[in-house]
């Protein structure tokens, strides 16, 4: 294909890491999510319940032991045990309502979530009330995946034989980082020698699946502790690893002490060399016998070990999703609830719902939506969205398809759009390409 001369190449792209959300997590942009949307939510939970779509469970904990200087979520790093307690419960009533609702009467959980925050933050005691009142509510017994994100310094044996004894199938490692300097000047709560011996007894309890993250370019980052990182990931071999380029959004600490100094540059690696380094840790375990299944992920088996709930979402999966600041979504409609604790737990206190804004997609936006994420794990297949959407991609997003081609970000074969490592590595940019044009004002790179 040719490039007409006055077509606009892909964006440049911003070397330095400016302050900004880079990673596209869903489509369309939050920005559009609106208050007055909410009532659609009410109107698909009173549909009768689908035959064919999967659900899934999420529970959303937003405590923390310490609030690291790159998080953009809102944790609370003060609350005592009755606290807790009283929030896992205002969480399970708000469940128990939805649940209820004909759209999810009768359904059981295809895939459970447990996110945050910290899930790990919780005790034995709170983490077994809080999963015995989930089963009774949607049951499990059917579901492909249960994940729970740790905290490595919040484990101790006891408490991963209670994640265990739940029903975890997945246990995702919060490990970011192995060197102890890195991890303490970017507030992480948790040592190196914790994840070891977490890692180890949780390898004895028979976790289908157990992940590693890891964030490229945390302040202080330098190549050598950077690779000495990722030849201890091997060296443990989890059955995954994540890898996040660190992006410095509005809201975390890093920017206020950016906006304190007056600076534009974030104090962490810029993209070529994040680029670089998640480039190498694919090397590495691909030497391993790894396998890279996405833009963030390496896979010791790839027909053993799958993301159920990432694949299910993007797939067009409905998630009954509760707790603070929670994401979720129903028949075609996404919603979030309140961000904050506080009028989160009167809110349901006072037998109000707590969804904050909500956003209906159109046919279309789905269709962008999937076609988007998809994208990141690195193959495209055009007869899929044929068949599913009556969409031919080929055609649709040539212009993009072919200054990408140019360009050396991918590969278009007769069924296929391969994305190069170049592109994969900076899948979340070229991802903005595709938005429809009414969302395109907001993307960062255009
Ligand atoms: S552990 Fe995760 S959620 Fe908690 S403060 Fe750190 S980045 Fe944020």
């Amino acid at each position: 294909m040719v490039i007409a001369a006055d077509q606009p190449k892909t964006p440049p792209k911003s070397e330095a890491t400016e302050a900004g959300n880079y990673f596209v997590s869903n489509y369309p942009p939050f920005s559009f999510w609106k208050p007055d949307q909410v009532p659609a939510v009410e109107t698909v939970l009173q549909r009768p319940a689908p035959a064919d779509v999967p659900l899934g469970v999420y529970f959303h904990i937003p405590f923390c032991r310490k609030r690291c200087h790159f998080c953009y979520y809102k944790v609370y790093t003060d609350k005592n045990a009755a606290e807790v307690r009283g929030y896992i419960h205002a969480g399970m009533k708000e469940m128990a309502e939805l649940a209820a609702k004909p759209y999810l009467a009768g359904r059981k959980a295809h895939f459970v979530y447990f996110g945050g925050g910290t899930p790990s933050y919780l005790s034995t005691p709170q983490l077994e009330e809080l999963a015995g009142r989930m089963k009774e509510l949607v049951p499990w017994d059917e579901a492909e995946e249960v994940a729970f994100e740790a905290e490595p310094g919040t484990l101790n044996e006891r408490k991963l034989e209670c994640i265990r004894g739940i029903g975890v199938t997945r246990l995702s490692l919060g490990v970011e980082h192995f060197d102890d300097h890195i991890l303490e000047s970017n507030g992480r709560a948790h040592r190196s020698g914790e994840v070891d011996r977490a890692f180890r007894f949780a390898r004895t309890l028979g976790f289908e699946h157990i992940n590693i993250d890891l964030i490229a370019g945390m302040m202080n980052d330098t190549d050598e502790k950077w690779k000495a990182a990722v030849a201890k990931a091997v060296e443990l071999g989890p059955d995954a690893l994540t890898i996040y380029q660190m992006e410095v959004p509005y809201n975390t600490g890093i920017y206020q002490q950016m906006k304190a100094k007056g600076k534009v540059t974030a104090p962490v690696a810029d993209w070529p060399t994040k680029r670089r380094w998640v480039n190498h840790a694919f090397n590495e375990f691909e030497k391993a016998g790894y396998t890279v299944t996405s833009a963030y992920t390496v896979v010791k088996d790839p027909k053993r070990i799958r993301f159920v709930y990432r694949d299910s979402l993007w797939d067009g999966a409905d998630l009954l999703s509760c707790g603070v600041a929670s994401f979720g979504h129903f028949g075609g409609v996404h919603y979030q609830n309140q961000a904050d604790v506080g009028p989160y737990m009167q809110a349901i206190d006072a037998g109000k719902s707590v969804i904050f804004r909500a956003y209906q997609t159109s046919a279309e936006e789905r269709f962008v939506r999937e076609f988007i994420l998809k994208l990141k794990l690195g193959v495209s297949r055009p007869g899929y969205y044929k068949q599913k959407f009556g969409e031919d991609v080929l055609a649709r997003f040539a212009p993009q398809l072919s200054r990408m081609q140019e360009e050396g970000f991918l590969k278009l074969g007769d069924d296929e759009i391969r994305l190069t490592r170049e592109g994969l590595l900076q899948v979340d940019r070229l991802c903005h390409e595709f938005f429809l044009p009414e969302h395109r004002q907001y993307a960062r790179y255009t």
